[in-house]
């Protein structure tokens, strides 16, 4: 068994076993993709020290850095179960992950760092000038788009605080959203509305994102009453509407919100002794790689501080 075994091989999760390992802990790391969203994004412009690099260069960096640690590296596999260590005396004190394959892993201690994948629109052009003026963080990329016209998707506090943000960086934003009123907090939406620089559209469904063959330059919308579509001059699409936890292996077994974030306290630990959760998977606010990987470091630190209270089985 190990002594820690690290789900997720994104920044939080890679973070923690570089804690745990540079502790000399046997440390093992399962991720279905190591590097996580990393892999889906290009530049990282806002990691300190780091002024410029690119997703898949950060995630070969830091999977070096993990396994130069000697830590047990397992990719290409999905955990589906925790079940936790069972508190009778008799029990083995040991947390099973259950994977896909059928296989178990064993560990005295767990680090759930399993991410988030951002929910999409499923319209034609979405996928395909994803990151060609499609983005999906505001605080990443608004930057790129100084001095032009963006849209953003999504009348929730996520993209009320999207257009609000952008509105100090860009030209020009129009918020549309697919209900007939915003959702966001009134104090939001009275922000909003006092900005010049910022049109919102309600009722209005967003039908496809156009692009030239190289790069966004529009949006097609409609009233979601029927009626005409017409297309908006943007070079930025900012989809806000919504980030989806992957958690569903932990379900039924840690607490989850409704929206499936683990619940953490502020050392990263669950309600179950040992188990430690970090990133974006859980109730944690910023969903950034400098913030993950914070968390991960502490989500770390409260294993091994489990692990010289507890005995070993
Ligand atoms: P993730 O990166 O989501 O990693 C999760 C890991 O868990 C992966 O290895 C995954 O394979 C694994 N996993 C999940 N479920 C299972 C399972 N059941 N079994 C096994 N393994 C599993 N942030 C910034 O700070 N700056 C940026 O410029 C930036 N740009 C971004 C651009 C895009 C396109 C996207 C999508 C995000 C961007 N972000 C940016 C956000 C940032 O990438 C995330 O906040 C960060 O990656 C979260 O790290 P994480 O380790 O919590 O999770």
């Amino acid at each position: 068994p190990f002594e820690v075994l690290v789900v997720g091989g994104g920044p939080a999760g890679s973070t923690a076993a570089i804690y745990t390992a540079r502790k000399g802990i046997r440390t093992g790391l399962l991720a279905e993709r190591f590097g996580g969203q990393l892999l889906d994004t290009m530049a990282i412009e806002n990691y300190p020290s780091v002024e410029h690099t690119e997703g898949p260069r950060m995630a070969a960096d830091l999977e070096r850095q993990v396994r130069g640690l000697g830590v047990e590296v397992m990719t290409g596999q999905v955990a589906v179960r925790l079940v936790p260590a069972s508190r009778e005396p008799q029990g083995s004190g040991l947390h099973e992950v259950h994977l896909a394959s059928g296989a178990v892993l064993r560990a005295r201690a767990v680090v759930a760092a399993s991410g988030a994948r951002w929910r999409t629109l499923d319209i034609p052009g979405e996928d395909e000038y994803r990151n060609r003026g499609v983005t999906f963080c505001p605080h990443c990329d608004g930057p790129l788009f100084a001095g032009k016209r963006v849209a953003v998707i999504g009348g929730g506090n996520s993209g009320v605080e999207a257009a609000i943000d952008l509105a100090g960086v860009v030209a020009h934003v129009t918020l549309v959203e697919f209900a007939d009123e915003l959702k966001a907090d009134d104090v939001l939406q009275r922000k909003v509305h006092s900005l010049g620089n910022v049109d919102v559209l309600v009722g209005t469904a967003t039908t496809e994102v156009v692009g030239d063959g190289s790069k966004v330059v529009g949006l097609r919308h409609a009233p979601r009453a029927g009626g005409a579509s017409s297309v908006l001059d943007v070079d930025g699409v900012f989809v806000q509407i919504g980030l989806l936890p992957t958690t569903e292996w932990l379900d039924g077994v840690v607490d989850l919100t409704p929206h499936g974030e683990v619940v953490v306290d502020a050392r990263g630990a669950t309600g179950i002794p040992g188990v430690f959760a970090a990133g974006d998977c859980t109730t944690a606010p910023w969903k950034q790689i400098v913030a993950a990987a914070g968390s991960g470091a502490g989500a770390a630190l409260s294993a091994f501080d489990h692990l010289i209270r507890t005995t070993s089985p």
